[in-house]
């Protein structure tokens, strides 16, 4: 289970450069949901009740020849897949990963307000799905560039967390800002840097965020950064 989050809410210092982007139209695709699978895992991820997760995301034409598919066991498999009754695919389907970074500067950490759903308007750290090709850190800054104009020396990987109710893995690195040339990118409403009394809990948008930055300041505290794993299996709400 996972950590209580201390609820300090409702503080807002002064930032130190924010782009403001809130007239521009929401991208059409979400960082965390872009795909045809979006609504299903929307769906489970504002679950709290772990067992009514689905062990796949649904599907009803192949992606290779268009034809209807069904659910089956194949042979030799353990579990259902979805199976192309015209050309034979099996379509696997996995976890996904979900990279980001921690960015910081001096005594402050870079959050994102999103322009997209889900949690439009929620504060986030950079981060967002890998792409095909790219490895973790690549990922990592890629997304921090993209989501708030920062460029960043990706320091070591810090948290590991499991959420499996929406078939998904994120991971975060600590990363130093280059410097505080920030800019809200295409997803983004707002960039900020926030002090830890600044930080805003309740407006937090996902689990992994809040608890990746609870690890954060209380390694801070400590002197000592190592690296975190956890599995996350409550809803959306609990920030
Ligand atoms: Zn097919």
């Amino acid at each position: 289970m996972i950590l209580a989050s201390p609820h300090d809410s409702g503080v807002t210092g002064p930032s130190t450069r924010v782009a403001d982007m809130s007239g521009a139209p929401p991208a059409a695709h979400g960082r965390y949901l872009s795909d045809a699978v979006a609504n299903a895992t929307l769906a489970s991820f504002q679950s709290s009740d772990p067992s009514t997760a689905r062990a796949t995301s649904s599907m009803k034409f192949c992606s290779v020849c268009g034809h209807a598919v069904s659910s089956r066991i194949p042979p030799g498999d353990n579990r259902e897949r979805f199976v192309c009754d015209n050309c034979g695919t099996i379509h696997y389907q996995n976890p996904r990963n979900v990279v980001g970074t921690v960015p910081v500067w001096e005594d402050k950490v870079l959050l994102c307000r999103r322009a997209i759903e889900p949690r439009y308007g929620y504060w986030t750290l950079p981060a967002g799905f890998m792409e095909l090709g790219e490895t973790t850190s690549q990922a990592a800054a890629r997304e921090t560039l993209e989501e708030a104009g920062a460029r960043v020396e990706i320091q070591s990987l810090f948290s590991l967390l499991n959420v499996p109710h929406v078939h998904q893995v994120h991971l975060f690195y600590l990363a130093r800002l280059l410097d505080i040339d920030i800019a809200a990118g295409e997803e983004s409403l707002e960039v900020r840097l926030f002090a830890e009394h600044e930080i805003p809990w309740q407006d937090i948008a996902f689990p992994t965020v809040g608890q990746t930055l609870r690890y954060f300041l209380a390694d801070r505290a400590n002197g000592h950064f190592g690296l975190h794993t956890g599995d996350i299996f409550r809803s959306l709400r609990d920030g």
